[in-house]
């Protein structure tokens, strides 16, 4: 059986030709698969009906399954996807009343090995890196599932990308190119290998840096996320500069607020300290529970004020609306369960 989703445009066409049909006909295949998210082959009106009998038999667009699906009060979709070996991600279709953009919160990995302390994903330890065409295929899910067109794309499900360097490069490529979504609407999220991000600018398509940075002190950044031990912040800041020089493109940085840890106006003056000379954007997070909970939700009175510290030294910063909580589909808390 054929998978047609693992196969490029040149090699749809190679396959469509070895099974003695017109080239013409891998056009088709490819935007009723991509443009038109077709879910089956029946669906493909234009296609001779011989030629579709002959590719149920043979192939399939997607070897996944949708093994559950849980819709928010506020719309975020999560889905649990099954791959070929059993093994299951999660992907989530966030969508926001006031803005036309339908992202994609998709897994680069099943499981993590960072060790993030607060991360409900890093609890599951590390399985196996997604292929790219694993990482296509949460995309087409959503398309097929919801008849929607996703325009964005961020790597900030499951994993860490910069960990899947190779698979995620070509996987961006595809989403590119494939799924017509343009390189600076793709955004990967990283908690810093700073090898990586230089390596990264060196790629065909760069895409947007978010970068979950937490804390600015050296010291708690060590206790809640281990890769602080080897990459240390100075590193990932001078990683960042290069970033920026050489692109020219600004990096977001993601913060969690913990109360009584993170939230406090010291973290905020090291956070505002740290940041000064890099062109970003801040994006606060206030800490989602993920069950065990030896960190606390933030206050909101602290959340504004920490804000306000940012914003006094001419930061531009946001507060992440929180997404598809009442479905455990809300930051860090991805745990791959029904
Ligand atoms: N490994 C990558 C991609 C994951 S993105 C990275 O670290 O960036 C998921 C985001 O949710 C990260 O910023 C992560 O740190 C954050 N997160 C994890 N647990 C969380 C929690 N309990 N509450 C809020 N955000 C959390």
């Amino acid at each position: 059986m054929e998978t047609l989703v693992k196969y490029t445009y040149e090699e749809l066409e190679n396959y469509i030709i070895s099974s003695g049909e017109q080239k013409f006909r891998a056009k088709q295949l490819y935007s009723w698969i991509y443009s038109k998210s077709a879910r089956s082959f029946d669906d493909m009106s234009d296609i001779k009906k011989d030629f579709r009998e002959k590719l149920k038999i043979n192939a399939q667009i997607l070897d996944t399954k949708i093994k559950a699906k849980q819709i928010s009060k506020d719309g975020t979709i999560k889905y649990l996807i099954e791959y070929h070996d059993g093994n299951c991600a999660e992907t989530v279709l966030m969508r926001f009343d006031n803005r036309t953009n339908l992202s994609a919160c998709v897994s680069s990995q099943i499981g993590c090995h960072m060790g993030c302390d607060f991360c409900a994903t890093a609890k599951c330890g590390f399985v196996r890196n997604l292929e790219p065409y694993e990482i296509i295929s949460q995309i087409l899910t959503i398309q097929q599932d919801t008849g929607l067109k996703i325009t964005n794309v961020v790597f900030m499900g499951q994993g860490e990308p910069l960990n899947n360097f190779d698979n995620v490069c070509q996987a961006i490529e595809r989403i590119n190119k494939d799924l017509n979504i343009g390189i600076r609407r793709i955004t990967i999220s990283t908690c810093g290998i700073a090898p990586k991000i230089k390596q990264i600018c060196n790629s065909k398509l760069i895409p947007t840096l978010a970068i979950s940075l937490h804390c600015a002190d050296s010291k708690t950044r060590k206790e809640i996320m281990p890769v602080e031990k080897k990459y240390n912040l100075e590193e990932l800041k001078d990683a960042l500069k290069y970033y920026c020089e050489k692109t020219g493109k600004r990096v977001t940085f993601e913060y969690i607020l913990i109360g009584g840890l993170t939230d406090t106006p010291d973290m905020a003056a090291l956070l505002c300290d740290y940041i000064k000379d890099l062109k970003c954007n801040i994006n606060l997070i206030p800490y989602n529970p993920i069950g065990i909970d030896k960190y606390k939700k933030p206050a909101k009175k602290d959340i504004m004020l920490f804000k306000y510290l940012l914003e006094e030294q001419g930061k531009k910063v946001t507060i992440r609306l929180e997404r598809g909580a009442d479905i455990d589909a809300a930051c860090g808390q991805l745990a791959g369960k029904i």
